[in-house]
């Protein structure tokens, strides 16, 4: 008896039931009606990193350590910034292909977010999304990397959606990046399902989640074009239950599901609004734009991770000042707090402090006071059950009880 888990990103039965209606999707069609399906509840906070370790651990997020895209350094030095890196690795606990490995099973693993640097496994690992670049080790075993790009020349680990920004047709760029990554990612998985030895496969598709920000309206609205993809999609499913024996087993899951927004909730303009955030000075935020452009075409030429490398270095012997490039800076009063960038959902930046004291205090019944407001906001305009969890998650980051969760991590 063999597995497989079939991973997609975002998916949501308010677009998989009326394409199945439409009779788009006829291998979901007949999974649905020879399987059965459910709605479950995402993890806490449903965001992509932390949804995706917990079904791949059974983990909550304070024993998988995984809460957010970003892991910020410890605190160092009073006053001295803390630089948040990118979240490429649960911080504890086994995921199913460990525990699948010592037991002697064989593994595939393609694909699943926050899975670098791969591990090792008795089988075969690609890691997924997170992954800093597709320069670097992330397959296991290492030497599977060249057999991957022999099979799947163009085998890629996620969307640069930095290239379509800007772009005047950049929703049909999207559109056809994601159909070619997907077109890529079912060879690829084809290749090990036919090729390799397997008790399970557990495989991830991304698609979803990465058009649905853009195109909720359009593939809600079922246009041909912006749903090819879940078209796409069910090909790729029907490839995978050729595969399949009576005595295997299929799971097709997702990490959250998905609804479109009508208002944003700004928490920066609020602060602004109190005059507790003010803009930095027209160069400061020159500068930023400059920095930001300089960083774009060193990830395009794939140098990111030297120049990180080198940076940091250069920063360590002193030899290298990096002012803030932060757009953003808190006003006069609280100027000798910390500030903690927040990239979420819909929230584009939160402002923390970490250090006690009265003015501290003064802030932080502010950031309370914005939170009830954003919790009205979505009581009464957006989706109540995903943005308030996400409020409330936010709510307890702003507080030092927050970190007790982090210590549970082992
Ligand atoms: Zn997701």
């Amino acid at each position: 008896m063999r597995t497989v888990i079939l991973g997609v990103d975002g998916l949501t039965f308010r677009i998989l039931h009326p394409l199945i209606e439409r009779g788009d999707l006829p291998n979901f069609k007949k999974v649905s009606q020879e399987g059965c399906e459910a709605i479950l509840e995402s993890k806490y906070p449903p965001l992509t990193p932390p949804a995706w370790v917990s079904l791949s651990t059974g983990l909550k997020p304070a024993r998988h350590g995984v809460y957010d895209f970003w892991t910020y350094e410890e605190q160092g030095l009073p006053g001295a910034e803390r630089i948040p890196r990118a979240q490429t690795k649960r911080k504890g606990g086994k995921a199913i292909w460990n525990i699948l490995s010592e037991y002697g099973k064989q593994v595939l693993v393609i694909n699943v977010p926050v899975t670098y640097p791969p591990e090792p496994v008795n089988g075969i690992m690609v890691s997924g999304y997170m992954t800093p670049s597709s320069n670097l080790d992330f397959t296991y075993p290492a030497r599977f990397k060249e057999e991957l790009y022999r099979v799947v020349p163009d085998y890629e680990i996620d969307l640069d959606l930095h290239s379509f920004w800007r772009k005047a047709d950049a929703m049909q760029l999207l559109i056809d990046a994601t159909l070619r990554m997907t077109e890529r990612r079912i060879k690829l998985t084809m290749h090990l399902l036919k090729e390799k030895p397997w008790d399970f496969c557990y495989v991830a598709f991304v698609g979803p989640d990465r058009l649905q920000h853009s195109l909720w309206e359009e593939i809600r609205s079922l246009d041909t074009r912006a749903t090819e993809y879940f078209r796409l999609l069910d090909q790729g499913l029907g490839l995978i239950l050729e595969q399949l024996g009576p005595d295997d087993t299929l799971f097709i899951v997702s990490d959250h599901g998905f609804q479109g927004v009508t208002h944003v909730f700004n928490i920066n303009e609020y602060l602004y609004s109190q005059g507790l955030l003010t803009p930095s000075s027209p160069e400061h935020i020159g500068r930023a734009h400059r920095a930001a452009d300089v960083k774009q075409v060193v990830r395009k030429l794939g140098l990111l991770p030297m120049a990180r490398k080198l940076k940091r270095s250069l920063k360590h012997k002193g030899a290298l000042k990096v002012p803030s490039r932060s757009a953003w800076t808190l006003a006069a009063r609280y100027s000798g707090m910390r500030q903690v960038k927040y990239v979420g959902h819909t929230i584009k930046m939160v402002y923390s402090t970490h250090t006690e004291g009265e003015s501290n205090a003064a802030l932080r019944l502010h950031m309370q006071k914005s939170m009830i407001l954003y919790q009205l906001f979505c009581t009464v305009w957006a989706c109540p059950r995903l943005t308030l969890s996400m409020a409330d998650y936010w709510m307890r980051s702003l507080c030092p009880a927050a970190s007790l969760d982090r210590q549970q991590v082992k």
